[in-house]
């Protein structure tokens, strides 16, 4: 496909796609139901369609029955861990596999021209982001969300969360699982927003950042802290009545759905003339610039609410700049009060 019919790019050879950023039209006023009528398919399909799809087939084929479930056991956890490990290597693998190894559409759509595959760096275990990524995601990330899952499962088994019935509630938990990927959101944004005060920054989240140029692997990347508190959003489903299929799909949304964001590809070509919308581009701005877009696909418009939207625009880079001199001057005015140096990095 010829990339250019839908962006530019640069003399280094990097993609911007010509799209904005685009916030759900849920928040627009008045409201234009056209707009959100013609929004809901792309919501829907296909990755949080895909999502309630594992979500039932984990439900139906690997969940084991409630009675086991009463009490925790190293069994059915390592099985949880097994097909969780082995989801993630078929679904993340893949695009890496097609994308990353084979380079099957080249450059073609891609945010960043270069392939971290290419450039080895110190900050990487074995030199290699993609070797410190995928290690960090199967000894870390993996455990974490599936120590999670086994404690929902086992919260709701011995009936300490209420679980609710589809055949009782079925319009309720429909609309649960319409919101859940705005509960996700929300969730992400605040922690997300948490871990870049300086001190957390350095210590938590600055190994998911390490990957500037993010890659499949790069999305379950994390600091033992980040990836318990990432995946903790399904723990919401104890608190509000809820059923654990919608638990699984809430959990599915984080651990399936944080590839979405590092893609590295605006569109995934499937075939001549069909691609794949990957909704990278607004997290790939966030590992390239930091201090934006800390929230994920805009179904809730928390970045636009608290000033930190980039929307990949010119005017998003030029609010952004305006922004970062603003921070510039406020942390030179205050060093010079403390007789300090200036500052130079806006840099978390
Ligand atoms: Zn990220
Ligand atoms: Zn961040």
């Amino acid at each position: 496909m010829d990339d250019l019919k839908f962006g530019a790019r640069n003399k280094r050879g990097d993609y911007t796609p010509s799209a904005r950023v685009e916030i759900a039209p849920l928040w627009a006023w008045p409201p234009r139901l056209t707009k959100i009528i013609a929004w809901i398919p792309g919501y829907i399909w296909p990755w949080n369609a895909f999502h309630m799809a594992t979500a039932l087939a984990y439900w139906r084929f690997v969940v084991p029955d409630v009675e086991t479930m009463k009490a925790i056991s190293w069994g059915w956890a390592l099985w949880l861990y097994a097909v969780n490990a082995a989801a993630i290597f078929v679904l993340y693998g893949s695009v890496e596999l097609f994308y990353y190894v084979k380079r099957k559409q080249g450059a073609r759509f891609k945010f960043n021209a270069r392939f971290p595959a290419d450039h080895p760096s110190d900050v990487f275990w074995f030199k290699s982001q993609n070797i410190d990524n995928f290690l960090r995601s199967y000894l870390i990330s993996i455990p974490l969300w599936t120590a999670v899952e086994v404690f929902i499962l086992w919260a709701f088994a011995n009936g300490f969360a209420p679980w609710l019935k589809w055949s009782d509630h079925p319009v309720y938990l429909a609309a649960l699982v319409l919101i859940a990927p705005a509960i996700h959101e929300a969730h992400f944004f605040f922690i997300h927003r948490a871990m870049h005060w300086a001190p957390l920054y350095r210590w938590v989240h600055s190994v998911h950042h390490n990957s500037i140029n993010p890659s499949p692997w790069s999305s379950l990347s994390m600091h033992p802290i980040e990836a318990f508190l990432y995946h903790a959003v399904a723990l919401w489903h104890l608190i509000i009545p809820s059923n654990p299929i919608v638990a699984l799909f809430q959990l599915h949304v984080a651990g399936f759905g944080a590839l979405n964001g590092h893609i590295g590809f605006d569109r995934l070509e499937l075939t001549e003339e069909s691609a794949l919308d990957s909704h990278a581009w607004a997290h790939y701005l966030h590992h390239k610039y930091f201090e934006v877009n800390y929230g994920g696909d805009g179904v809730l418009p928390l970045d636009r609410w608290f000033g930190t939207l980039h929307d990949g625009t010119k005017e998003g880079d030029a609010l952004m700049q305006a922004r970062f001199e603003q921070k510039r001057a406020r942390l030179n005015a205050k060093a010079a009060a403390e007789g300090g140096a200036p500052t130079s990095s806006t840099t978390s």
